[in-house]
């Protein structure tokens, strides 16, 4: 998902978004930033407190700091699965099937070529 589509998707304006360091955040400044004091950082889309926080480089505004808590963080998951390679797949079972002796049946959701 790019920068444009996650933060149509969060609502947000790159302009409410606090300004980040021009170089890359370390793990040490995300936990830095996440940290107890003075107090949790609130989720920038929702408000409760953040789980997660990035460096985002917005294209009118530059870098930002995107903190989220983690429903908006999953919700805004890139859950793209690499594609299957079904033929191949179920070559590999067939084979595995006739070496066994044995009979199998798959179900494929969807079908192939649906
Ligand atoms: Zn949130």
């Amino acid at each position: 998902m790019d920068v444009t589509d996650l933060l149509r998707l969060l609502a947000l304006d790159p302009a409410d978004l606090k300004p980040a360091p021009q170089r890359s955040a370390s793990q040490e400044d995300s936990a830095a930033r996440l940290g107890p004091t003075p107090g949790p950082v609130p989720c920038v889309a929702c408000g409760d407190p953040a789980r997660s926080t990035r460096i985002i480089d917005t294209p009118d505004h530059g870098r930002r700091w995107l903190d989220l808590c983690r429903d908006c963080l999953l919700a805004t998951a890139d859950r793209r699965r690499p594609t299957v390679p079904l033929a191949a797949t179920l070559a590999v079972l067939r084979d595995a099937a006739e070496e066994a002796g044995v009979t199998v049946r798959i179900l494929v959701d969807p079908p192939p070529g649906a």
